[in-house]
Parts: structure tokens; sequence; C-alpha cells
């Protein structure tokens, strides 16, 4: 199994907590970064992909148009005649129906809407460009462009967000068609206004896991299952192409910031924008070859983050061979002693209790 990653690192504006590598141009240069993306994907030529992600920034940014030329450059450079999903991200205010309907007439069969909340005063609170008006009209226009695949991103932990407020979120959210959700903790990451300037509503780490909490009993009660940290689906509807980054799976990443691993390789490429645009296949570093023994504990690691399906570490012991996981075995019954993991024959999986915790856990599973 091998993804595809297409990143678009354009914003309307920059959201107050957001670290990722995007950036709020009045006039993102479309036209030439998609000449770019294409340029990059030359140099790999021919590859075969099962799943593609159009990720962002925002990827409704492209319009129709960029869309059209971007997929057609990528089906004429690519083999993906296997390819069983393709996701395009888009956000509220500027997924429109063109969009849309052009993403489903070019291949895309799922598609990601950054809805965060459907509180105004909670997406104003973190310079959310949309309201809730335009993201439940999203998804009313995903539903009519022929989307049966949508998922939505909510954030837990917004400022001002209280039970009530979540309710209404994901009562309002689910819908046909909406089959899968991400639920995303705010955190203060360093660098962003959020951080800077701390809102005094800010919840406490305690009521955001009661709230995250909250939406795991409302979303199992309707039949989703807790099937990553982060992720919930009814059965059936899990996001593929993620699945394959936590089982340890190949993929290619094109656009500054992306990361690839391929042939037991990681690398990189560079966030930074002009220089992509001047050299779109210049910009790869942080190459990585992990030993056999890490590549294993790293791998432990990304299914332990798979809740349900968790990790056979027989398996991984006859793919990666004995020697190279005596100590993580090792490492992984201590969690279990101590009560961090559980172990059910060869499987380990994390225990629900420790989701919003796990961050220590995976360092202790990685050797640290
Ligand atoms: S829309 Fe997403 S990528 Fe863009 S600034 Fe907001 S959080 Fe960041």
């Amino acid at each position: 199994m091998r993804g595809l990653y297409v990143h678009v690192p354009f914003c309307v504006r920059k959201c107050a907590y957001c670290d990722f590598y995007s950036l709020p141009l009045r006039q993102p240069p479309i036209g030439a970064y998609i000449a770019a993306i294409l340029h990059e994907a030359n140099t790999y030529a021919r590859m075969s992909f099962h799943t593609l992600y159009l990720g962002g920034g925002t990827p409704s940014l492209l319009g129709a148009g960029g869309l059209r030329k971007l997929t057609e450059g990528l089906r004429h450079t690519f083999d993906l005649s296997g390819l069983t999903e393709a996701t395009i991200e888009v956000n509220p205010e500027s997924a429109t129906g063109e969009l849309l309907t052009t993403a489903r007439k070019t291949g895309f069969n799922r598609v990601s809407i950054g809805v965060q909340s459907l509180s105004d005063a909670e997406l104003a609170a973190v310079g959310r460009v949309h309201n809730s008006a335009q993201a439940v009209d999203a998804v009313k226009r995903a539903v009519k462009s022929g989307f049966s695949d949508i998922s939505a991103d909510l954030i837990i932990g917004l400022p001002g967000q209280d039970r009530r407020s979540l309710r209404t979120s994901l009562e309002t959210v689910l819908g046909p068609g909406v089959w899968h959700l991400s639920l995303y903790c705010l955190s203060l990451e360093d660098g962003t206004p959020l951080a800077a300037d701390r809102p005094a509503n800010l919840p406490s780490d305690d009521i955001q896991a009661e709230l995250f909490e909250q939406a795991r009993i409302f979303l199992t009660q309707r039949g989703f299952v807790h099937y990553e940290i982060s992720n919930f689906a009814l059965p059936g509807h899990e996001c593929l192409h993620n699945l394959n980054y936590w089982r340890g799976g190949e993929y290619l990443g094109l656009g500054p910031a992306a990361a690839s691993h391929l042939n037991g390789k990681r690398f990189k490429n560079r966030p930074d924008l002009q220089a992509y645009l001047e050299n779109p296949a210049g910009l790869i570093t942080d190459i990585e070859q992990l030993s056999l023994r890490d590549k294993a504990a790293e791998e432990a690691m990304l299914r332990l983050r798979l809740l349900s399906e968790g990790l056979d570490v027989n398996e991984l012991g006859s793919r990666f061979g004995e020697a190279n996981i005596k100590e993580l075995r090792l490492r992984l019954c201590e969690l279990v002693q101590s009560g961090q993991l559980t172990c059910d024959g060869s499987v380990y999986r994390l225990m629900p209790s420790r989701v919003l915790t796990s961050n220590p856990i995976f360092g202790k599973v990685l050797g640290g």
C-alpha cells in the first residue's frame, strides 16, 4: 500500500492556533504552484499509488480550474489505476458547489471539511474565516455534489466551549454522508498568537478531557468506532490514506513541508514556498535511513494509535526479525504491568483512558 500526499500551503488568513506550514497570501500563485508540484511529481514518474490526499493549508483555494489541472497532471504522471480513495480537504468558505462538483468529476470520492465548531463565538475566538452557517452549508453542498464519504474536523477545547456548545456542534454536523469525524484537542503551540495571548476562557486540561469524553460517548452511542486517537468512523469509512501512515506504509509527499517514506527512507521538503517554486525537486532534507530496530519501534508506536486494531507484536517480529524487537517486547510488557497498555495474546492496545496522555507512553515504546 502506498499513499500520495499533495500539500497546498495557502490559507485566506492564519488561524490563531495554527503552526502548520501555510501562508496567508492575498493572491496565491496557483498556476505556478501547480506547475511546481507537477515538476516535482515528474521526478517520481510512473510510481503507483493506492490513495491520494490533497491537504493543506486550504486545497479548496485551488479553485475548480486549478483542481482539474492538478489532478489531470497527477494522473498523467503517476499510475493511479489502483486508486481506492482520493480525499480533498476543504474549508467551508471556499468549498463552492463548482469546486466540489469538479472534485467528484476528477475522481475524489472523499471530502474532509474543516468545520471545527458550529458556534460562531468559538470560531471567531480562534480567527477562523468561516461561521457556523457557512460550515453547515458546505456539508450540504458536499452531499449535493455527490460525496457519500464526508469527514468533518472538530476542535475540542476552544475558548468558551462547554458541554452544551459541543453537543450542538456534534448533533448539527452529523447527517447523511458524514461518516467520519476527526476530533483534535486544541493545543497552544509556541509562536502562535493563541499561545502568546492565552484567552481567559480557554477550557482547562481537565475540562478538555471531559469534553473529549463527552464527544467519544456521543459518537460511540451512534455506532462510530474510535479507531484512532483523534478519529471516529462508522465501520468501513475509516480514512485509508491515514491508516496507511499508522500501519507504517509508504507514502510520497509533494510540496514544501511535505514528508515522505519510501524504500525504507524518510525525508521531507524544506518549508519554503519561494525556494520550491524556483526548484521544486531540490528541497529534500532530513534524509533518514532507520535501522530495522528503530523502524520496528516506530511502527509499533504508530500502530498503537490504532485503538481497536492495536499492535500485533508477533506480526512485527515476523517482518523485522525477532532479534530486532527483543527490547521492544520488554518495553511493551513493562507498559502493560504499569497499566498503560493492554495485552490480548500478541496484540497490544492503548488503554482507552490513556488516549489524551499517550505521548509519554509512545516515548517509552520508542525507548526514550
Ligand atoms: S485553515 Fe488550517 S492550515 Fe490554514 S491557517 Fe487555519 S488551521 Fe492553519
